[in-house]
């Protein structure tokens, strides 16, 4: 059995070039939240050496003079074509592990003699015609080598894309070529230990003394050592562990200092996560909101609270009411807020609701508000966030994020999609 690593280059400038053709091969930079510093680049960015984590203020005119195109981060889409991404994987992969928002395993399970290079060649011909999207794929006997194997894909230029440790004449070779620091699983200060011991390539960490490697990291090291070797010490995690636990929470694009606005921020944090609840058919058990200040703020104040419901619920309104009144007891008058989030816990399956001896409840009605709120997602799906929302979230909000560059929601929302003239 072979493992492969599939994974969107610069996925998140990737996203946007595919769907604004202007954008194709020019040098292109994501922000972060609040348009603060560059967390994408897309390949003519990383050729000017425009590093990552840099904030935008300080390089702005900088990105002008070289031509760079500056894009704010756009969630919602990137989370979409994910989405288009992975549901075109699992139609092509045998098994299939979402590792994160742009990378996936997938495991082969063909004869040994087998060369998964032409289903490699027309995966990536698919995705790039479907999504419009550039994708690498590395090959290895388990998901370590399969990591490194992308990497050699994805930085020699001769591999186009595509490198099968398996398949390669000098394995070794290859693995020498691999700085210590690039090998997964191996942090920063793991990699200067292993420096400091003459281990510089992956291939020298493959064959280094294991008890030398056990005594510093314990069984992870030595996992990560056999792997290396070819033994398959990670399996797949094909079924997704229902999540447990839910977050939003965003910093204010200025802070603020007035309970309405925050009373405006949790419900929309509300809102949101209500939403998501329903999507992983979940209900939550308890809630807790909190927020803060900046952490530099004399004096700094960060508070939060809980609530736990009678009954777990996905249902809008009832997590507003609960966590409103939690709001006004979160909130301090003279301190200037700079983020604030909702937690949504001791989640539950939608499929096994926990009765309650003393409520009785109304199948009719909540057959009705079940109907309601799926209509409700509905119509938010398709026409775009907030298009029917809660009054208490307010209609201008002042501490929203600052997105000043944002493109458009061309996959998600209908009055946004790309048009084209034939
Ligand atoms: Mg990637």
């Amino acid at each position: 059995m072979a493992i492969a690593l599939i994974d969107g280059n610069n996925f998140y400038a990737s996203c946007e070039q595919s769907l604004d053709p202007s954008l194709a091969g020019r040098p292109l930079v994501i922000l972060s939240n609040n348009d603060g510093c560059i967390v994408a680049r897309s390949a003519e960015a990383r050729k000017l050496r425009i590093r990552m984590g840099q904030p935008y203020f300080k390089i702005r005119h900088e990105l002008e003079r070289l031509g760079v195109i500056v894009r704010s981060s756009n969630y919602a889409l990137y989370g979409d074509m994910s989405q288009r991404l992975m549901n075109l994987l699992e139609s092509n992969c045998e098994q299939l592990e979402i590792y994160s928002i742009d990378e996936a395993f997938a495991s082969l399970t063909h004869p040994l003699d087998y060369d998964p290079g032409p289903w490699a060649r027309q995966l990536r011909a698919l995705v790039h015609q479907n999504i419009g999207i550039p994708i690498s794929i590395g090959i290895g006997a388990n998901k370590s080598q399969a990591k490194l194997a992308n990497r050699l894909a994805k930085t020699v230029a001769t591999n186009a894309g595509i490198f099968d440790l398996l398949m390669a004449k000098e394995p070794d070779s290859w693995l020498e070529a691999i700085p210590i620091e690039s090998v997964w699983g191996i942090g920063r200060k793991l990699a200067h230990w292993c420096r400091m011991k003459g281990v510089t390539t992956a291939l020298q960490l493959r064959d280094m003394p294991s008890n030398q490697l056990r005594a510093k990291c314990g069984i992870a090291g030595v996992r990560l050592q056999r792997e290396l070797r070819g033994e398959n010490c990670l399996p797949l995690a094909i079924t997704l562990k229902p999540k447990r636990e839910t977050c939003v929470s965003r910093s204010f694009s200025q802070p603020i200092t007035s309970l309405g606005e925050l009373r405006q921020a949790i419900a929309t944090h509300i809102v949101h996560a209500a939403k998501k609840l329903r999507a992983q058919s979940q209900r939550a058990g308890a809630i807790t909101v909190f927020t803060r200040t900046s952490l530099s703020a004399k004096p700094y104040y960060n508070k939060s609270a809980t609530v736990k419901l009678e009954l777990p619920s996905n249902d809008t309104e009832i997590l507003l009411k609960e966590s409103l009144t939690l709001t006004a007891q979160i909130f301090r008058n003279h301190r200037p807020l700079i983020k604030a989030g909702v937690l949504m816990q001791n989640l539950q399956s939608t499929s096994q609701l926990q009765q309650h001896c003393l409520l009785r409840i109304n199948e009719e009605k909540s057959r009705k508000r079940e109907q309601l709120l799926k209509t409700i997602d509905q119509l938010n799906q398709r026409y775009g966030d907030g298009t029917i929302n809660w009054a208490v979230c307010g209609i201008s909000q002042s501490w929203e994020m600052r997105r000043e560059k944002l493109s458009r929601a061309s996959t998600t929302r209908i009055t946004e999609i790309p048009i084209a003239i034939a």
